[in-house]
């Protein structure tokens, strides 16, 4: 349908940009299609044991190149899972960004730790390295880090100073599954890795997750854990069976991915956002969501909230990203080291691009740039 750029904004009654919407996930796929119908016909989709999960784990372990793939119920349970492996054990701290995925600091509770938060980079509002030092102290047992929203952290500088200091350091790849985070696959700087298979993520199962490690000692500690004469935190047959094939594909649409990003991200910075900064040259991070900072002055004044709204109501997926973990919890319930000063503008200022349209065409990716041009031209109208 041919769009007039110069109609009302559908939140005021015009017509949107993409009636349809943004493009459902996960997408239509030939052979999780066929895995489904061959477990449809044998009984295996109801079965406690089958062949799907041993090849799931090789899969993972043989992309990431660790001894140990675990998988489990979901990316929120695999970061649990990792704190116990480590052990972090009631009263030891571990350390995390300001802006990070709510559930992680809830895991650090959940075991008993204590969250101490640090800021983030300027340009990525991804865990800033340079704040690391000063918040790590005699109580410190790890470091969990997440890449978040099109940005890496800097793995290499948070290696050293957790090995220079005998601290176990997670890392989050649960938004960037098969991702090259400083010429290693994302997951695989950490003593642990972790990742989700949750229904919006890359690789989706509905729910799960897994954790990455090629420490024995580790890995036993998940076993003791998990394994009580059952599994605990099981992911089932059906699941590991509608993964294997995305795994299959991960490279090949990390790619495309990538291309689409790469032609957003000059068109979005001219409109007056700003996407994320990779953070590293050398990085090829996955888009789960593309990070962008939003500036009011650059819309009339028009509020973060209120922005997401208007293209959302176009057909397009961008939403508020997370709240800043200490403008979401009680004080009592974590410890700040240096000011969060970056964390607190992310907490108001992210806006974050959803990835299914990032596997469509190039027209889709020109309605996500019709739709902005479009609530920019009638931002004092919508305040
Ligand atoms: C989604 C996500 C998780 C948790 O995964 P679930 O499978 O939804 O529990 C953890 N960390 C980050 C950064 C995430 O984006």
């Amino acid at each position: 349908m041919p769009h007039d750029s110069q109609s009302l904004p559908a939140i005021l009654g015009g017509s949107p940009v993409r009636p349809q919407g943004p493009p459902d996930w996960p997408p239509p796929d030939p052979a999780i299609a066929d895995v489904l119908r061959q477990m449809l016909a044998d009984g295996s989709w109801g079965r406690y044991h089958g062949p799907h999960l041993p090849n799931l784990i090789e899969q993972l372990s043989r992309l990431h190149g660790c001894e140990f793939a675990i998988p489990c119920c979901s990316g929120t349970a695999a970061v649990e899972l990792a704190l116990r492996a480590i052990p972090v054990r009631p009263g030891d701290e571990v350390v995390l960004a300001g802006y990070d995925f709510r559930g992680n600091l809830q895991d650090v509770l959940a075991v008993g730790g204590i969250p101490v938060l640090v800021d983030i980079r300027p340009d990525n509002w991804n865990l800033d390295t340079a704040a690391l030092p000063a918040a790590i102290g005699p109580q410190t047992k790890a470091i969990l880090v997440s890449h978040l929203h099109g940005g890496v952290v800097n793995m290499p500088a948070v290696r050293q100073i957790a090995d220079e200091r005998g601290i176990a350091v997670i890392e989050d790849a649960c938004q960037m599954p098969g991702a090259w985070v400083y010429g290693r696959r994302a997951g695989t700087w950490g003593d642990l890795g972790v990742l989700s298979f949750g229904g919006s993520k890359l690789l989706s199962a509905g729910r799960g997750g897994a954790v990455l490690t090629s420490q024995p000692a580790m890995a036993q500690r998940i076993r003791l854990w998990t394994q009580r004469g059952n599994d605990t935190y099981p992911l089932s047959e059906l699941q590991a069976a509608v993964l294997v094939p995305q795994i299959t594909s991960l490279d090949q649409r990390n790619h495309q991915r990538a291309v689409a990003i790469d032609w957003l991200r000059p068109q979005l910075r001219n409109l007056g956002l700003t996407p994320f900064a990779v953070g590293d040259p050398d990085s090829q991070p996955g888009y789960y969501k593309l990070g962008l900072q939003y500036p009011p002055e650059a819309f009339a004044g028009l509020s973060r909230d209120r922005f997401a709204e208007a293209v959302r109501a176009e057909g397009i997926a961008i939403d508020p990203g997370f709240r800043a973990l200490h403008r979401s919890h009680a004080a009592s319930r974590f410890r700040v080291s240096g000011h969060l000063e970056e964390a607190t503008r992310a907490d108001a200022g992210i806006l974050t691009l959803h990835h299914p349209v990032l596997l469509g065409t190039a027209e889709d990716w020109g309605e996500i740039i019709t739709a902005i041009e479009k609530i920019g031209r009638h931002a004092s109208a919508l305040q």
